[in-house]
């Protein structure tokens, strides 16, 4: 006799709506913000001294040389102010952005 098998189903347990952060978007708004930071940083800034290469470095503006300063750009299209570039390949002989070897292509200001 199979017949006293009772068809009540077990109550659900209906779980309460928890808040769950999502991470996806909020990864996306910060990967977004960091990606136009850096192109921002290789095209118009010294990686060297944050300045914008249009500008006198750090270093000049605080010797009041500004003639002085003028923009290099090597073989990679990434631009650093001379003198900031003077002294990081004595360190250093590759671009501080991309790692390649330095080659200076030309000068600017
Ligand atoms: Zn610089
Ligand atoms: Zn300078
Ligand atoms: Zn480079």
């Amino acid at each position: 006799m199979a017949d006293g098998q009772s068809l009540e189903e077990p109550p659900k347990v209906k779980k309460a709506k928890g808040k769950t952060p999502t991470g996806p978007l909020f990864t996306l708004k910060k990967w977004n913000a960091v990606a136009m930071w850096s192109w921002d940083v290789e095209c118009d800034t010294c990686a060297i001294c944050r300045v914008q290469v249009m500008d006198a470095c750090l270093r000049c503006q605080s010797d009041k040389k500004q003639e002085e300063c003028i923009v290099v750009w090597g073989e990679c299209n990434h631009s650093f102010h001379n003198c900031c570039m003077q002294l990081w390949i004595k360190q250093n002989n590759r671009c501080p952005l991309c790692q390649q070897e330095w080659t200076v292509q030309r000068f600017g200001s």
